[in-house]
């Protein structure tokens, strides 16, 4: 391996130091069960080198992660059978890159706080209660992203 973070846990399960519930591995990822799923059946793909962000990620390595990710997917759909399989990349629990690939239920799985609405009675969760972007600032966002 050529970089390895001792106070990583993602590392000492590559190492064998922590346990894992494997699902897949290869020489350059492997794929282990979430602790805490959202619903049985969701795991995530890590590179085996300790990179901190999926985006500094070499290419075919991010893309080779996404294509294991894809294909245990078909196997989530068959086995499990969820509405939808999500892909989700943060990085916030463990600083060693990683793709969630989640069994979706409802659109409620993958959600942010944002789209939490207090009621009355409680809470409800709604995708509209993010306010929509101007025409304008979303034309804006492009071009920072192109690099124009
Ligand atoms: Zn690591």
């Amino acid at each position: 391996m050529k970089h390895e973070s001792a106070q990583c846990v993602f590392c000492a399960i590559i190492s064998g130091e922590a346990p894992a519930s494997v699902v897949y591995r290869d020489d350059r990822c492997m794929a282990f069960m979430n602790l805490r799923p959202l619903h049985p059946g969701e795991f995530m793909v890590i590179p085996l080198e300790h990179i901190d962000h999926f985006t500094d990620m070499p290419d075919d390595l991010a893309a080779h992660i996404m294509v294991v990710g894809q294909r245990l997917g078909r196997r989530m759909m068959q086995v499990y059978a969820p509405k939808r399989v999500g892909y989700v990349v943060h990085g916030f629990g463990v600083p060693h890159a990683h793709l969630n690939v989640v069994p979706l239920r409802d659109s409620g799985d993958i959600m942010s706080a944002k789209h939490i609405v207090h009621t009355d009675t409680g809470f409800r969760i709604a995708h509209d209660a993010v306010p929509l972007r101007s025409r304008a600032d979303l034309d804006a966002d492009a071009a920072r992203l192109r690099g124009g």
